[in-house]
């Protein structure tokens, strides 16, 4: 095994999760096998609990984790699903040492931070890379923070187990160039290099985060400073899109030098044509479209905004580049939208209602789809976004006072519900117990959202995971697949309310349909997917497609979605 530890410089938030996962996918275009764990060292168990706004969007692994969105990017660059216990937490680390010393597993011993904190730690390393030829290792913070050191230490050590020539330290630097001097400054990278050594870590590699790229006087004054090779200094400029870090990365070589250092050769040649000509669609689009996202992190300021739904944003990107379509995202905050007709909503193309939790903003985002159903409006709708998409056509076109009960437990016409066997749960607090989360299966029926599955070849890619699967019991029912079906799809899902079963003969005679159900083990159908087949686009779905969108394999209802908006 072979490991690549990043680590960050100076400040957190330069694209150090970017940079990682572009290394990865580097290694993978010379013919190796790669997966990646990102280390966040914050108490919190997992980042399932986190404030979206503080920390970003809260990415859903197939196998139900909910992990930091740097895995987002590793899986989006690499292509591969990578698994919940490839995100390491302080939190894990202690909670599995003193579970076991509770157990008695240590059989008398004192257990203390050195040496059964890093080992822990390396453990988990070793167990997340052991089928791959590289296992990258970024650990969430900067340099100098106290709660890093153990990461630190735990890295410094599997170099000695591994051996220098298996184990190589990258860190992402940033080079700021203050206004008033109007001059890039090396001299934190320098301080970050140093403090970096104090734990026993020399850098192999420095990749320099900045506005311009890197001249070369500035990466020579680094190698004297740092007594690091001027060669291994890459620059990493600020660029329009994520997905031209690789590309830029390649034009200083660095994967060969990385190989070089692991003293391996390349298995085949690199072929960027089809990634370049994507990114080049990106950054130059032959048309573009606004689309309105409806959201409810708004009023909490741009910056955070972003990241709050980035997979939505990528998956929206992602649809673009496959169509040359360049897709502009308006913030609309849905509490704007209350109490009045959103006519502001007439110049889109399209209209997004996000996934959401609680009451805030609902009523704006249930004016928002009214008004993209009466006026023909391309709407795709995402988990929240299908409950309220209900909830609208229930009110206004089945006239049923509708609500959900998590935003109205006491509503008459409860058309978005939890299910019976959840409320027991619910009851005692056990919140945990009753999210949905994960990949699920989910059947479908003839329909412009199975024409998208189809047209992707996403259908026949799940189909042919679930064939794989077939020997795997286990596996195939945590997913759902207790039934013999054709047109079997897996999304991944994050929530705890469901179309209420009651209700659905009443939706459906009115002409709400149902292309997509899950089958639960005791026969009850979950509604995956509602649709207008009269409508431009008014398709919602239950599950988060985006978590599966990548660059070159759009998700498919946001292809459709993207093309319809488009030509309206
Ligand atoms: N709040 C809703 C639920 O829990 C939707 C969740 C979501 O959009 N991720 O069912």
């Amino acid at each position: 095994m072979r490991v690549i530890v990043v680590t960050g410089g100076v400040i957190s938030g330069v694209g150090k999760g970017v940079a990682t996962a572009s290394i990865g996918r580097i290694l993978k275009e010379y013919g190796f096998s790669v997966t990646a764990i990102k280390i966040d060292p914050y108490i919190n168990y997992d980042a399932g609990t986190l404030r979206p706004t503080e920390h970003g969007e809260v990415w859903v692994t197939d196998d139900g984790g909910e992990i930091d969105q740097d895995l987002g990017n590793y899986e989006r660059f690499l292509s591969v699903d990578i698994p919940k216990t490839n995100n390491i937490t302080t939190g894990q680390i202690y909670k599995e040492i003193i579970d076991k010393e509770r157990r008695g597993k240590f059989l008398g011993q004192t257990v203390q931070f050195i040496p059964h904190v890093p080992d822990e730690i390396k453990r988990r390393i070793k167990e997340a890379g052991k089928d791959y030829d590289f296992v990258l290792v970024e650990i969430g913070g900067t340099i100098g923070d106290y709660e890093n050191l153990p990461f630190l230490f735990a890295t410094k050590s599997l170099e000695i187990e591994l051996g220098k020539n298996n184990l190589v330290h990258i860190l992402v630097s940033y080079m700021p160039v203050p206004s008033h001097v109007g001059e890039m400054k090396t001299k934190p990278t320098q301080q970050a290099i140093r403090m970096l050594n104090e734990t026993g870590i020399f850098p192999d590699f420095v990749l320099c985060r900045a506005v311009k790229p890197l001249d070369d006087v500035r990466k020579k004054k680094i190698e004297t400073y740092a007594n690091i090779s001027s060669e291994n200094i890459i620059s990493a400029p600020d660029i329009k899109s994520i997905y031209r870090v690789p590309l830029n990365f390649e034009k200083e070589r660095l994967g060969e030098k990385i190989l070089k250092r692991f003293e391996l050769k390349p298995r085949k040649k690199p072929d960027w044509n089809n990634w370049k000509k994507l990114v080049e669609k990106i950054e130059n689009p032959r048309k573009k479209i606004t689309v309105a996202m409806v959201g409810k992190y708004v009023d909490i300021g741009d910056f955070s905004l972003v990241d709050s739904y980035i997979s939505i944003n990528q998956a929206l990107e992602h649809a673009g580049a496959e169509l040359d379509i360049g897709v502009d995202i308006k913030w609309i905050d849905s509490k704007q939208l209350e109490n009045k007709k959103p006519t502001a909503l007439k110049k889109f193309d399209g209209i997004v209602i996000p996934g959401g939790f609680g009451s805030s903003g609902v009523d704006g985002k249930i004016n928002a789809i009214k008004f993209a159903r009466e006026n023909n409006i391309p709407f795709l709708g995402l988990c929240f976004g299908l409950q309220l998409g209900v909830i609208e056509f229930a009110r206004n076109v089945c006239n049923m006072k509708a609500h959900t009960t998590e935003v109205d437990p006491k509503t008459k016409y409860p058309v978005i519900d939890v299910l019976p066997s959840q409320k027991s749960i619910l009851a005692e607090n056990k919140y945990g117990g009753t999210m949905r989360l994960g990949a699920y299966a989910a059947i479908l029926e003839r329909s412009k959202t199975l024409d998208l599955y189809i047209k992707t070849k996403r259908l026949e890619k799940d189909i042919k995971r679930i064939e794989a699967l077939k020997k795997d019991k286990d596996q195939l029912f945590r997913l759902g697949l207790i039934h013999d079906a054709k047109n079997v799809v897996l999304e991944r899902h994050r929530h705890r309310y469901e179309v209420n079963p009651k209700f659905i003969d009443i939706l459906k005679k009115h002409g709400l349909v149902f292309p997509g159900y899950h089958v639960r083990e005791d026969g009850t159908r979950l509604m995956e997917f509602i649709e207008l087949p009269k409508h431009k686009f008014f398709i919602a779905t239950q599950a988060h497609p985006e978590f599966k969108s990548r660059l070159g394999d759009p998700a498919p209802l946001f292809l459709g979605f993207v093309e319809a908006a488009c030509c309206r």
